[in-house]
């Protein structure tokens, strides 16, 4: 495997030499594939989406480049980043849209230039993308609120208030995240004493409203916190913390964020959810591989059909795991997502 590494890497060298030079061939043209992410204060989309992408499309396809770039949570800048990918020479996007109804522009624009598009993580709605990958996000939010009821009543609740931090309002994940929430929460005896949409999924912002909603409701009254991931679940926790809420109540989240497993261990966050993304971005690597070689995707892969209100899209939908401190080694640490040492590392 080395050796063969080695000689992928010499004839990636040698396809670099300048076209024409004397007795060498004419290079072959790169085939580009953009990958265009969100935002940057998540730490998956560093730490996990690109460079999983980038190594799975290195090993598949050593003469592809990834064109990559990150819309910090702009959707003018992704728009931009999309136009500068298509003049670039890209030949397939793995777009995952800062805000999923305006990115049907994008994706209008690369249909233009015959360029196809793979929804990533996020669904753009209204638009003609080729393919959707991600996880069941409704679900995701029912794994969440069901963990708190059930921790609710483990503790012997049957009543009480609630707070909800939910995600972007302009991310339709974070709608489907809600709508999961809510399908769990009403009716289940529990009341929602104040719910925020958080912008930009900022965690500065979901401190600022979870200030508030102790403010408002009082901080021996709040039995628990749906936040709609772990930014956002930091973010409440900072501002419970800073108020003198003690026993923190349970709180919910997502992603699997390091920091988050860490609070988790330590018992300040209930739980999380769990979403491989290995299988996520490896999958997307290896459809937009097949796609910029002008080959038609495995069928047997696509496992759904999703409407995005213009079309139904093909998907590949993954299942997402609730974790807390229970099973976290064997779910989290045993996926090697992250290793005992790094979770350790914040004890
Ligand atoms: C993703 C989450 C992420 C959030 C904020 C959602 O669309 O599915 O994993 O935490 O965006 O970036």
């Amino acid at each position: 495997v080395v050796a063969l590494a080695a000689l992928l890497s010499t004839a990636c060298k040698s396809d670099k030499k300048p076209e024409g030079e004397a007795g060498a061939p004419a290079a072959p043209a790169a085939k580009k594939i953009a990958l265009l992410l969100p935002e940057s204060k998540t730490s998956r989309y560093e730490s996990h989406d690109r460079p999983i992408f980038e190594r799975k499309v290195k090993e598949l396809c050593p003469e592809c480049q990834v064109i990559y770039s990150n819309a910090d949570q702009d959707a003018a800048k992704q728009q931009n980043q999309a136009e500068a990918a298509l003049t670039n020479g890209a030949s397939v996007l793995v777009l995952d849209p800062v805000d999923s109804a305006s990115a049907s522009a994008i994706v209008a624009r690369a249909k233009q230039s015959k360029v196809q598009v793979i929804s990533y993580d996020r669904l753009v709605v209204n638009s003609d993308v080729d393919y959707y990958i991600s996880f069941d996000n409704q679900k995701v939010g029912q794994l969440q609120a069901q963990a708190l009821v059930d921790k609710l009543k483990a503790d012997g609740k049957t009543s009480g208030t609630l707070v909800m931090i939910n995600g972007s309002p302009t991310d339709n994940n974070a709608k489907l995240f809600k709508a999961g929430a809510h399908s769990v929460i009403d009716g289940s005896g529990f009341t929602v004493g104040a719910e925020y949409d958080t912008p930009d999924w900022s965690p500065d912002k979901a401190q600022q409203q979870m200030e508030q909603a102790v403010t408002r409701l009082g901080k021996s009254e709040i039995i628990g916190v749906y936040a709609a991931n772990d930014g956002t679940a930091g973010g409440a926790i900072a501002a419970m913390k800073a108020a003198g809420v003690n026993p923190l109540p349970p709180v919910t989240g997502q992603d699997a964020e390091l920091a988050a497993i860490q609070r988790i261990v330590a018992g300040e966050q209930f739980m999380t959810v769990y979403k491989a993304i290995k299988p996520e971005a490896e999958t997307a690597a290896e459809l937009a591989v097949t796609l910029v070689r002008g080959q038609k995707p495995d069928a047997s892969k696509i496992n759904g059909q999703v409407n995005n209100n213009k079309k139904d899209v093909p998907s590949i939908l993954l299942a997402p795991v609730a974790v807390n401190r229970e099973n976290v080694k064997s779910t989290v640490m045993a996926d090697g997502f992250w290793t005992s040492e790094q979770v350790c590392s914040g004890a």
